[in-house]
């Protein structure tokens, strides 16, 4: 598929109008955005490799939570784990947790913030309606999540989310629980080894950053989380309610396929180690 067909494809998908526009044509709102193209290069992060450790305001624990521990457990061990976890009172109220979902060396991770309704009903990740959003956005660039249809991890995305049990009525996540939570979306991504992350909606940029600023000033260019490019972008269900920013999306999810498109492209090219 060439660019231009991606482009396209992804758009339509997005329920974004196309059209032809000249090289002269200044951007429309809502339309396919001028500044599409590859990058020439990765921008420079701007936000550090290293996350700086918490505040004592933050560390919430007296005893190490089980998502504290989670840093040597395998999958099987790391899924017990969040399903039998009380370390905050998220589980009193939740339905069931919500692992993620995805293959688990895919080259691509999304990470979201908190379950939802339905997905604290499911116990899977990113389902209604923004859920088919995120859905269509991958299909149109050959992604998915279900390991069945495309086995090649390189095709594949793992899902989860910063909290993995739903915080009553959808209420924002507390700093306690996402301190208590994190060990185990660190683990996951330790496990999936991805080549992206793509950190969606406020509570994942804050989680996986450590940045309080808002996405419109972290979004358009590449970060690092642990080595691992991260590129930020707006929740599935923020561009549900705010159609306009669905081209910024489009850009963001093609800076995070350039991105991985570069890298791989380097990779190919490096001299053999010896
Ligand atoms: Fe445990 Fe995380 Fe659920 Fe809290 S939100 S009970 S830390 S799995």
């Amino acid at each position: 598929m060439t660019w231009s067909e991606r482009q396209r494809a992804m758009l339509a998908e997005m329920g974004i109008r196309v059209w032809d526009v000249s090289p002269a044509d200044e951007p429309v709102e809502a339309e396919a955005p001028a500044s599409v193209s590859a990058p020439a290069e990765v921008s420079v992060p701007a936000v550090a490799d290293a996350r700086p450790p918490r505040t004592s305001t933050e560390t919430a624990s007296d005893a190490p939570s089980p998502s504290a521990l989670a840093s040597t457990m395998d999958w099987p061990a790391l899924r017990e784990a969040v399903a039998s976890c009380t370390a905050c009172s998220l589980c009193e109220s939740r339905r069931q947790t919500v692992f993620g979902i995805g293959h688990p060396q895919a080259h691509w991770m999304i990470v979201g913030e908190a379950p939802g309704e339905e997905e604290d009903r499911s116990g899977e990740p990113f389902v209604g309606r923004s859920g088919q959003l995120l859905d269509n956005m991958l299909r149109a660039i050959g992604l998915s999540r279900q390991a069945g249809e495309t086995p090649d991890p390189a095709k594949q995305v793992f899902i989860a989310n910063t909290l993995k049990c739903r915080p009553p009525g959808n209420r924002n996540p507390l700093p306690d629980e996402l301190a208590r939570c994190e060990g185990f979306l660190i683990r996951q991504i330790q496990l999936v080894q991805p080549r992206i992350i793509l950190a969606m909606g406020r509570f994942a940029v804050q989680s996986l950053l450590r940045s309080t600023a808002p996405i419109g000033q972290l979004r358009g260019r590449v970060h690092r989380y642990q080595g691992v490019p991260l590129v930020v972008t707006y929740h599935p269900a923020y561009l549900l309610r705010n159609l306009s920013e669905k081209g910024r999306a489009w850009d963001d999810l093609c800076l995070a396929l350039d991105t991985v498109e570069a890298s791989a492209g380097a990779a190919q090219h490096a001299p053999a180690g010896g």
